[in-house]
């Protein structure tokens, strides 16, 4: 296990610094002119349609997706940087985050050729959503215990069960579902599952919402009665389903988004201190420099990965570390604005202080919770 020196990374190419260049100077045209408003856990929380298709026309949708597909070819640093830059700003990512993370990499690695050509150009131009269907009621940290069932039928596949916790399922088009495709083995219980691709509009599907504490809806329970799947949306091989999902997980676990969800929060403590609405804090610069950190450590899995080395363990370290951070901002945010007035000219900070602290909990669940990574982080270093 091992994460690159901070220096190779420090030195950033010039035409990634041309390209972050213009996601900054994008961002600062955008909030001057009230395109939106920086907020906190922005790529789960904040679904804005019109801003996915303005990234969409930049080209900043679909970055990796090779040209024939509607995509642009372009490098995972270089989608790395565009999303780090967004994510920083607060810029509302929810409604592509999920097809433009995950979804385009998948398909490129197990779809078929009509699912691509299908799927990945309305992922570049910003028009077809998704959403994930793993969890259910009883199976999270394992999923092998899943029990959405998919049953052969002539021409394709019924799935008969429930999804929980898909975070925007009710405004997505798409959904993919891991379902256990053959009875389960007690002694291969990774074996016998498989992905499909679901229309949401399909019939048998009854998506419930689940409204969270801080009273956003994105959360849904997503149930299937005998919805029919025809054969063509098999993602991948059948059975292969673990080993697909789990292809996957490093992408999923080390990005800028595991970091930087309240970093929005942070930025408004320096301009409130730049204001002298807040007393300077020696914590504030400390806890940039922990990001600053992190931003090194996730540059070098990203690396690792773009260049095919197994980095399981690294990310499962930027995950637990990452999400912690996250937390402790909202945690440092919250004692900064604790003793102010009405009128204090925090109001603003403390709005977001107050969304950062009831989505804290979901920061270490989601994508795998802190004790299953520190599991994997402990088998890495041979300790059990
Ligand atoms: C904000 C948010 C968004 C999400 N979005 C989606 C989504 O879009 N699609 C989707 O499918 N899912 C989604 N999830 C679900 C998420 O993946 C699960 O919550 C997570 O995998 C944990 O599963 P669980 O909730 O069933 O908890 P459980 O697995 O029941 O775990 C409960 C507790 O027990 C601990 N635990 C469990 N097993 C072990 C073990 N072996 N060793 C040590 N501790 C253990 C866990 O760490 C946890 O603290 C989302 C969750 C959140 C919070």
């Amino acid at each position: 296990m091992s994460f690159a020196p901070a220096a190779q990374h420090i030195q950033e190419s010039a035409a990634l610094r041309a390209l972050r260049a213009d996601v900054r100077a994008f961002i600062r045209e955008e909030i001057a002119s009230g395109g939106f408003v920086p907020a906190v856990d922005c790529w789960l929380n904040s679904w804005d349609e019109a801003f996915s298709r303005r990234l969409a026309a930049r080209g900043w949708l679909g970055m990796t997706i090779p040209v024939e597909y509607g995509g642009h070819g372009r490098t995972f640093l270089e989608r790395f940087v565009v999303t780090e830059e967004l994510l920083a700003a607060g810029a509302p990512l929810a409604a592509h985050w999920i097809s433009d993370r995950q979804i385009g990499p998948s398909l490129m690695k197990f779809g078929s050729g009509e699912q691509r050509r299908k799927l990945l150009p309305g992922i570049a131009t910003g028009e077809v959503f998704f959403a994930i269907g793993m969890s259910e009621p009883d199976s999270g940290s394992d999923l092998a215990s899943v029990r959405t069932k998919a049953v052969k039928v002539d021409g394709g596949w019924h799935l008969t069960g429930s999804k929980i916790w898909t975070s925007g399922a009710h405004r997505s088009h798409w959904f993919i579902v891991l379902a256990r495709s053959a009875p389960l083995d007690p002694e291969h219980r990774h074996a016998g599952l498989s992905q499909f691709i679901v229309a949401l509009d399909s019939p048998g599907i009854d998506i419930r919402p689940i409204v969270s504490m801080n009273g956003h809806h994105h959360f849904n329970q997503v149930f299937f009665d005998n919805v029919f799947v025809p054969d063509a949306m098999l993602l991948g091989r059948e059975g292969d389903g673990w080993k697909q999902v789990t292809s996957e997980l490093s992408y999923e676990r080390s990005g800028p988004e595991r970091l930087l969800s309240t970093v929005a929060v942070l930025s408004e403590m320096a301009s409130a201190t730049q204001r002298g609405d807040l007393a300077p804090d020696p914590e504030l610069g400390r806890t940039f420099a922990r990001i600053m950190a992190l931003h090194q450590m996730s540059v070098s899995v990203a690396d690792a990965l773009s260049s095919g080395r197994p980095t399981d363990q690294e990310a499962a370290i930027v995950k637990v570390l990452g999400t912690a951070t996250e937390g402790d901002v909202a945690e440092l945010a919250s004692l900064s604005v604790a003793t102010g007035q009405a009128d204090d000219g925090l109001a603003r900070l403390r709005e977001m202080t107050a969304t950062a602290l009831l989505s804290r909990p979901g920061f270490t669940l989601r994508g795998g919770t802190n004790e299953i990574l520190r599991g994997v982080i402990a088998r890495g270093l041979g300790l059990r």
